[in-house]
């Protein structure tokens, strides 16, 4: 946990205008009660068994184990959610909270769109309002998924300041908060952003280790000795990490977006060029020049292409408890096309990260070690992009 400022060491605290202190503290408590509230939390059981699809399958990833010919991997199937990723788990979370607070309308910042999808798809469910920020340039390039926002009973606010990308997006985004802080809540995606944010994301998330750990008790007898996750803001891995942090016996690894290169603009690897800066409101590490803006990133995959990561992680990277590394765009895309072709999984292009690493860790471990990856997605929305290189043998 942080201190009671939401500071993890010298990462994450709140810096917002003054006009959203009083909203962050009223979703700080409304979500330290909704812990303690029995009946919320079995509405949110009920509703992540019959909705969502929990408890997602622990996978004994055989043909991988084989292939590889070292320790037996496991797969935590976050691609099986309702949605096709892990991002659910949060969206719905925080949407039964907005209704807890009694605020009707929500709304979301979306890059990719997947978070929007969710949240939309959360809102929708709990028959909240819906409006989701995002930059009008990722609009034309994901052009199917605010056809779906909008199946879903959302209204996707194209952003036509700065890059029109995601930061844009999430400026508006705590703009509007600010403006309509009576009636709104707005559900962040990841495990960043002000405190309480990246406490209530991960608490949300930690549905996933909480059923990993009693599933590999079952299947195995024991704690794993390896846990891998892809990084983006850091939510699907710390969802999965959180629950078995404390277990000494266990290392972890985060996987970043390794671009084409570790050069400033092609990656977005932030322990691997990241200096201390805030952004979304919270201190981290962050891509920046040395006047601090922004710096440009670069990824193969969407949901790991941002410039900062959230508190938790910079904080765990410090201490030494997590390692941190990262999957180049090559090395994603042979692990994509490996675990489709041996598992029949086709994971998502953030996962694919994750699996990169597991193929470098595995073989180096005996067969009697145990490797638990969330596989945080699935790859039906990365087809397309896949197909751009494999069949045209352009290098991404
Ligand atoms: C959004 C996304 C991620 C990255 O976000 P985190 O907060 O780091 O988990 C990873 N995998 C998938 C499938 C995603 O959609």
């Amino acid at each position: 946990m942080p201190d009671e400022r939401g500071r993890y060491g010298a990462f994450g605290g709140r810096y917002v205008p003054e006009t959203l202190m009083f909203a962050l503290d009223q979703l700080e408590a409304a979500h330290k009660s909704a812990l303690q509230d029995t009946a919320f939390q079995q509405e949110l059981a009920l509703l992540q068994r019959q909705y969502v699809g929990r408890p997602t399958p622990l996978y004994f990833a055989g043909r991988l184990t084989e292939h590889l010919g070292g320790a037996r991997i496991y797969f935590k199937r976050e691609d099986l959610a309702h949605t096709g990723a892990h991002k659910i788990n949060n969206a719905l979370g925080q949407c039964l909270l907005a209704k807890s607070m009694g605020k009707p309308r929500i709304i979301a910042e979306t890059g990719a769109g997947q978070h929007g999808v969710a949240t939309a798809t959360a809102a929708a469910l709990l028959g909240l309002e819906c409006e989701v920020y995002m930059g009008s340039e990722d609009m034309e390039r994901q052009r199917l998924n605010v056809f779906r926002m909008e199946l879903l009973g959302a209204r996707v606010i194209p952003v036509v300041s700065g890059s029109k990308t995601l930061k844009d997006a999430i400026n508006e985004a705590l703009r509007d908060w600010a403006a309509n802080v009576e009636r709104t809540h707005y559900v962040l995606g990841t495990v960043h952003g002000p405190h309480p944010f990246p406490v209530i994301c991960r608490e949300f998330q930690s549905i996933i280790g909480k059923e990993a750990r009693s599933q590999i008790l079952e299947l195995e007898g024991r704690l794993p000795d390896l846990m891998i996750a892809c990084v983006g803001g850091g939510s699907n891995a710390l969802g999965l990490f959180n629950e078995f942090l404390q277990e000494d016996s266990i290392d972890f690894i985060g996987v970043e977006a390794g671009g084409k290169a570790i050069t400033p603009g092609m990656h977005a690897a932030r322990f691997a060029g990241g200096t201390l800066g805030m952004l979304q409101g919270a201190m981290s590490y962050v891509l920046q020049d040395e006047n601090g803006l922004i710096g440009k990133t670069h990824s193969i995959s969407a949901g790991l292409d941002y410039a900062s990561v959230g508190p938790q992680h910079a904080w765990l990277y410090e201490s030494g408890r997590v390692a941190y590394t990262h999957a180049s765009d090559r090395e994603t895309l042979d692990a994509f096309q490996l675990c489709s072709r041996l598992e029949g999984i086709l994971p998502a292009l953030e996962s694919a990260h994750a699996i990169a690493e597991v193929m470098k860790r595995a073989p180096e471990l005996s067969c009697d070690k145990l490797i638990v990856m969330n596989m945080s997605g699935r790859g039906d929305k990365d087809v397309e992009q896949a197909a751009r290189f494999i069949l045209t043998g352009e290098e991404p």
